[in-house]
């Protein structure tokens, strides 16, 4: 497929590599902070292809394994509501809440509808004007953009049956958590290219100068990753820090403005709790007042709650590079895609989803023969 196979070629990822085992001389902790970042190095083997020296370790870069439990939780509770069409992506449907998740409130009669897009839920509450409308607006600086928008266009349509649910992350306040952490052993980071996209890559400058670490923008493709790391072991093994940009396809310094703007004109940063990490400062964004009365937050009281994790879960260490998927002990145990225990084996992008769909075999396989 052109564009898509120049970037799969194994001539010249077995060159990368070999670029990258001539280099290495000690060993490297390196996280890619993306999802489907991690999902491309699971499928294509790329970690095993690596010389023994580097280590890949996961990052929290997947939307749907950070939304907090208590926001899936207020999910469940609007779109319960009879007079309520809950609009979603796919994903979300399946995380499991506290007790409950999106598709068994579809199943027990609830309108909750999948989409692609938020213009095709500002479609649904153009058409449906005595349904109230909400659209699940989670995800990084990837998807807000395009969500702010449906909210914008929808208050200058004067589209009063129109809410969002936003839970939007940030990825520069998640990275510095990791840093500070007296546990962070990542020495290394690969930036997501698509929060790049949109955001540029000068806001990773500042953590480059703070905490004396190489940051990558990476692609998403096998040879994007591989010679992202070959930078990133070029910069450690010389004892440089600095922010590169392996995705310049995609990816410019400063980003796309306009998407920048219309996040400023509709969201204000604030607080965010991130699932199995916690409340990271200033990592999130919600709606400004002005557009209170497109927030579903507000528009329906759903009140605070507190809500734990399944003790078995392990998310957050996995989410943190801390541990793999493979050492939860539950793993492609009790808890499989068909019955997730915890978010990530549930997205699209999720770790754990990773290993269980590209690993399994072969864990499973090695478990038998231990
Ligand atoms: S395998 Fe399941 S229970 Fe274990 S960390 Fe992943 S999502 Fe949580």
């Amino acid at each position: 497929m052109k564009y898509i196979d120049e970037y799969r070629d194994a001539r010249i990822a077995h060159g990368l590599v070999a670029e990258i085992a001539r280099r290495v001389t000690r060993p490297w902790v390196l996280m890619e902070i993306c999802g489907g970042q991690t999902h491309t190095i699971m499928r294509y083997g790329l970690d095993e292809l690596l010389p023994p020296e580097i280590e890949l370790v996961h990052g929290p870069g997947c939307p749907v394994c950070v939304t907090p439990l208590e926001t899936i939780d207020r999910a469940i509770r609007i779109a319960a509501h009879p007079d309520v069409t809950f609009v979603s992506y796919g994903d979300m449907l399946r995380v499991p809440g506290s007790e409950s998740d999106l598709f068994r409130v579809k199943a027990a009669g609830g309108d909750v509808r999948v989409v692609y897009s938020p213009v095709e839920a500002l479609k649904i509450a153009r058409a449906m004007p005595e349904r109230r409308v909400v659209f699940f607006g989670i995800g990084f600086e990837t998807t807000a953009p395009a969500n702010a928008k449906a909210v914008w266009q929808a208050k200058r349509e004067g589209l009063r049956n129109f809410s969002m649910l936003a839970s939007h992350v940030l990825v520069p306040p998640a990275m510095r958590l990791l840093l500070r952490s007296p546990h962070n052993r990542v020495q290394g980071f690969i930036a997501p290219g698509h929060v790049c996209t949109v955001m540029g890559y000068r806001e990773y400058e500042e953590l480059v100068r703070e905490f004396h670490v190489p940051i990558v923008v990476g692609g998403f493709e096998p040879l994007d990753l591989l010679e992202a790391i070959r930078m990133l072991v070029e910069q450690l093994e010389a004892g440089r820090a600095d922010a590169e940009n392996q995705y310049a396809r995609s990816v410019s310094y400063v980003g796309n403005v306009p998407a920048q703007r219309i996040m400023e004109e509709v969201y204000e940063v604030c607080d965010r709790k991130w699932r199995g990490v916690g409340l990271i400062p200033q990592s999130g964004l919600r709606l400004r007042a002005e557009y209170a009365a497109f927030d579903a937050e507000r528009v329906f009281d759903v009140g605070d709650s507190c809500a734990e994790e399944p003790p078995e879960c392990i998310s957050a260490l996995v989410l943190q590079g801390l541990k793999k998927p493979v050492d939860c002990p539950v793993f492609g145990g009790r808890c499989t895609p068909e019955n997730p225990l915890g978010a990530p084996m549930v997205s699209a992008e999720g770790a754990c989803a990773a290993y269980y769909q590209y690993r399994r075999h072969a864990i499973q396989g090695e478990a038998r023969r231990g």
